[in-house]
C-alpha cells in the first residue's frame, strides 16, 4: 500500500504527528535514523496545554500515571513562581516526565493506530515536484509520498532540502547537565540557587543543571567530563554532593533559530526542525507537540480532500508566531540568567531580577506569563474569539451518561459541532455533530476544530450555515 505522508524523525513531534495523521485515516510512515529509542532525556516537562492535548485524545492518564505534578513553574529561575493553578484548565500544573517515557508512550499510541515506524533509516535527501515528494535514505531506498514532514530536529535535513532558511543567531553560551544517583537528595534540594538547578528524576536519580561562568563559553559540541562537572559544581555550589558514575553528561547551547517558513509546497517542518532555543522553562518539546496537533488534522484534511485550499497554509500562519514567541521569551530568560554571572552586570541585573520578582507577585502579570509558558494562552485569533483555545467545558448529552466534559467528544480527532437545541440539517462525513442537554458556555452552539481551538460560536439557529461557511473557507 502506498504511503501518503512520510514523517522524518521519531522524536516527540514526529510520533504525535504520525498518530494524528493515522487517527484521521492517513497512511503514514515514520523514518528514524536511530536503530533504538534513546534512553537519555533532554526534556523533563509536560506543561498544561500538552496535557490538555493528550486529554483531547483520551490518553492523558497514560502520562499522568507515570509522572509527578508540580503546581508552580519558573521563568528565568526567578524566585516568584508562575502560578499554573489559576489557569483556566483542569490541568493547572507541570508534569515532570522524562522525555524517554514521553516518547515511549507516544510511540505506543502511534503503533496502536497502525503507524509504521522504520528505525535505523536515515534520510539523506528529499526532492519534490508538483505531484509528489521523494525521500532518499542512507541505505539507498527511495520512498514516494504526497507530503513529507521534517520532524528531524534542529539540524533538519528536510528543512535544508526544502530550501527553508533557519534564521537566527549562533550559540554564545552553554550550560551542562548531569544525571546522578545522590546519597543526600534533601541537601541537593536545599542547595539550588543561581547557577545550579537540581531536579529529582525517576529511579532515585537527580539531574543537576549548571551555568558555570568559567565554562559557559565552551562550545556545546565539546563533551563534558566528570572531572569538569565536579569542578563546576564546587565553583558554583560550593560542594559536589559526592557525584560519581554519571548516567548522562551533556552540554547544551543557546543557538536560537526559527524557520523562515513552515511549509514549502509538499514539504513541511515541525518541532525542533522549525525552532530551536535555549531550554529555558522547558518549552521545546511542548511547542513541538502543539505544532503536531495543529498540523495533523490540516494535513489529513488536505489529503482526504475535505479541507478547502488555505487550510494547510494556516499551519504556518498559526504556529510560526508561536515559535517566534518561544524563541523570544527564551532569549529574554537567557539574558536574565547569563548577565548576573558577569561581574560588570551582576548588580544591575540582580536589581532587575528583584523588580521582576516583585512584578510577578501581581496576579495579572503572573497570569500572563503563566499562560504563555504553559501554552494555555495560545490563541490563533488575535482579537477575535475564533481561533481561541476552547476549555474542557462541562457538557451533558441525552442518553450518554458517560460523557460529562467536552474533550471526550474530540477523542476521534474530528471537528465537532455542538449545539444546545435543534438537530443538524445534514450529516457531514468528516464532522461530528451532537445536540447537548447542557453546555457550560455563553454560546448556544460551538464549532470546534480537532486541535481544540474554536472555529465558530453563535446561536443554534446559525449553526448549519456556520458549518457550511467554515467548510467552504475554514482558514478564514
Ligand atoms: C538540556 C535540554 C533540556 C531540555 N528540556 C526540555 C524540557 O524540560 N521541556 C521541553 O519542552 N523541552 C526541553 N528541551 C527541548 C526538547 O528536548 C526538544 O525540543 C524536543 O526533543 C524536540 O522534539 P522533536 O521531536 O521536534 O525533535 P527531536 O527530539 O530532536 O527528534 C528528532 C528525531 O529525528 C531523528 N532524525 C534526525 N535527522 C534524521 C534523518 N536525517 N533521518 C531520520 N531521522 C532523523 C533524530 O534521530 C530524532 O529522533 C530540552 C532540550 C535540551 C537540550
Amino acid at each position: 500500500m502506498s504511503v501518503e505522508v512520510i514523517v522524518v524523525g521519531a522524536g516527540p513531534t514526529g510520533l504525535l504527528l504520525a498518530a494524528e495523521l493515522a487517527l484521521a485515516g492517513v497512511r503514514v510512515r515514520v523514518l528514524e535514523r536511530h536503530p533504538e529509542r534513546r534512553p537519555e532525556s533532554r526534556a523533563l516537562t509536560m506543561h498544561p496545554r500538552s496535557i490538555e492535548v493528550m486529554d483531547l485524545r483520551g490518553i492523558a492518564d497514560r502520562f499522568l500515571s507515570l509522572g509527578r505534578t508540580v503546581r508552580g513553574w519558573h521563568f528565568a529561575v526567578l524566585d516568584t513562581r508562575l502560578d499554573f493553578t489559576r489557569l483556566p484548565t483542569r490541568h493547572g500544573y507541570t508534569l515532570f516526565l522524562a522525555q524517554a517515557r514521553t516518547e515511549e508512550l507516544l510511540e505506543a499510541r502511534a503503533r496502536e493506530l497502525g503507524v509504521e515506524i522504520v528505525r535505523g533509516c536515515e534520510v539523506t535527501a528529499v526532492r519534490q515536484d508538483g505531484e509528489a515528494v521523494v525521500v532518499e535514505t542512507a541505505t539507498g531506498q527511495s520512498v514516494r509520498a504526497a507530503y513529507v514532514v521534517g520532524c528531524d530536529g534542529g539540524r533538519s535535513v528536510v528543512r535544508e532540502a526544502a530550501g527553508i532558511a533557519f534564521e537566527g543567531t549562533d550559540e554564545t553560551l552553554s550550560g551542562i547537565l548531569g544525571d546522578f544517583a545522590v546519597t543526600d537528595p534533601d541537601a541537593v534540594q536545599a542547595a539550588g540557587g543561581h547557577g545550579l538547578l537540581a531536579v529529582p528524576l525517576d529511579g532515585g536519580l537527580t539531574r543537576f543543571v549548571l551555568m558555570d561562568p568559567e565554562r559557559m563559553r565552551v562550545p556545546s559540541a565539546e563533551p563534558v567530563t566528570l572531572e569538569e562537572f565536579r569542578k563546576s559544581m564546587m565553583d558554583v555550589a560550593g560542594r559536589d554532593f559526592g557525584v560519581a558514575e554519571p548516567r548522562w553528561l551533556s552540554r547544551f547551547g543557546n543557538a536560537t533559530r526559527l524557520a523562515a517558513r513552515y511549509r514549502q509546497d509538499r514539504i513541511l517542518v515541525a518541532g525542533d526542525a522549525a525552532h530551536i532555543h535555549f531550554p529555558a522553562s522547558g518549552q521545546g518539546l511542548n511547542t513541538g507537540l502543539q505544532d503536531a496537533m495543529n498540523l495533523g488534522w490540516k494535513l489529513a484534511a488536505q489529503i482526504t480532500g475535505w479541507g478547502p485550499a488555505g487550510l494547510l497554509d494556516s499551519y504556518d500562519a498559526e504556529r510560526r508566531p508561536v515559535g517566534a514567541s518561544v524563541t523570544a521569551n527564551t532569549e529574554v530568560q537567557t539574558l536574565l540568567l547569563e548577565l548576573p554571572l558577569l561581574a560588570q552586570y551582576r548588580r544591575p541585573v540582580q536589581a532587575l531580577r528583584e523588580m521582576l520578582n516583585d512584578l510577578l507577585g501581581i496576579e495579572a502579570v503572573n497570569h500572563r506569563l503563566a499562560g504563555m509558558v504553559s501554552g494555555i494562552a495560545t490563541d490563533y485569533g488575535d482579537d477575535s474569539p475564533i481561533g481561541s483555545r476552547v476549555p474542557d467545558l462541562a457538557v451533558t448529552l441525552p442518553g450518554r451518561p458517560e460523557v460529562d466534559h467536552l474533550y471526550q467528544l474530540l477523542h476521534d480527532g474530528r471537528p465537532l459541532l455542538i449545539r444546545t437545541a435543534g438537530e443538524p440539517a445534514t450529516a457531514h462525513p468528516h464532522i461530528t455533530q451532537v445536540t447537548a442537554t447542557t453546555l457550560e458556555s455563553e454560546s448556544e452552539a460551538l464549532l470546534i476544530r480537532p486541535d481544540g481551538h474554536l472555529a465558530w460560536s453563535g446561536p443554534n439557529t446559525a449553526a448549519d450555515s456556520a458549518l457550511r461557511a467554515w467548510l467552504e473557507s475554514p482558514a478564514a
